[in-house]
């Protein structure tokens, strides 16, 4: 069975709860595409006015992170049940932003990984190299370790049902964008990593992302990639050329 493409926003620490149901009001008829699923992931204030604002829409809502605890005296963070509570389906894990400013590390990757298969909500698992672990040719290795580490302990059935993101570091934030063959490289590889982890039907199934200054102009190129299953895309989820990007094959 063919993948369903993934188109995901990253909103970032962007939009007060009234700016994000404007936002949303403005790209819901922008973002209709029956052959994708289209997911904004918000700041945690801003889901629940959120959800409601996608209501009776294609669009679902997701978080930006999430904690590995059930509940407790964990000052400032949210938990899974609060996410699911709220009706968000799918949380973004181990982003580059979060591994750099907020001391993430492949293993409390590993650990929200699970808690969030536990509570029902899809991890979209990130991972990207600087761009040193590029110029010196490490990229694969990187990718694959990091890879190996945020799947332990995931089952064949879990796994095959999340999503990853392969996000270039130098390629966030940076209007520098992959080019159609290294992205389609990466993933490629990330999906052999996943196949010798797991075996073929789980590779075939996993979705893969590509991040990284993902653009209307881009997009259709990089989402034809045989490897590539969609995008999560930051700066340009904020605006009118989301539709554009979610409308990639029109
Ligand atoms: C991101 O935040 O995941 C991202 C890819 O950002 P941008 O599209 O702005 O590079």
């Amino acid at each position: 069975m063919p993948r369903r493409k993934i188109i995901a926003g990253n909103w970032k620490m962007n939009m007060t709860p009234s700016e994000a149901v404007e936002l949303i009001e403005t790209l819901k008829p922008l973002v209709v595409n029956e052959d994708v699923d289209v997911l904004f992931c918000v700041p945690a204030i801003d889901i629940i006015p959120a959800v409601e604002a996608v209501k009776g829409s294609n669009i679902m809502i997701g978080a930006e992170n999430m904690y590995f605890e059930d509940k407790g005296a964990f000052t400032g963070e949210i938990s899974p049940a609060m996410l699911t509570d709220a009706g968000v389906k799918y949380v973004i894990i181990g982003h580059s932003e979060r591994r750099e400013y907020f001391a993430e590390t492949d293993e409390t990757v590993n650990k929200k990984v699970l808690k969030a298969f536990e509570y029902g909500i899809t991890p979209i698992i990130c991972c990207g190299e600087t761009l040193t672990q590029r110029e010196q040719g490490v990229t694969i290795d990187f990718i694959r370790q990091q890879i190996k580490i945020a799947f332990l302990n995931v089952t064949p059935d879990q796994a095959a049902s999340a999503v990853i993101a392969y996000e270039p570091i130098w390629a966030i934030g940076t209007g520098k964008v992959a080019t159609t063959q290294q992205a389609q490289e990466v993933c490629k590889a990330i999906r052999d990593c996943i196949a010798e982890i797991y075996d073929d039907a789980v590779a075939a199934s996993i979705r893969i992302q590509y991040g990284g200054s993902v653009s209307a102009s881009s997009a259709p190129e990089l989402f034809a990639q045989p490897d590539i299953d969609g995008g999560l895309v930051g700066g340009a989820s904020l605006k009118a050329d989301f539709g554009q990007i979610v409308c990639y094959n029109k």
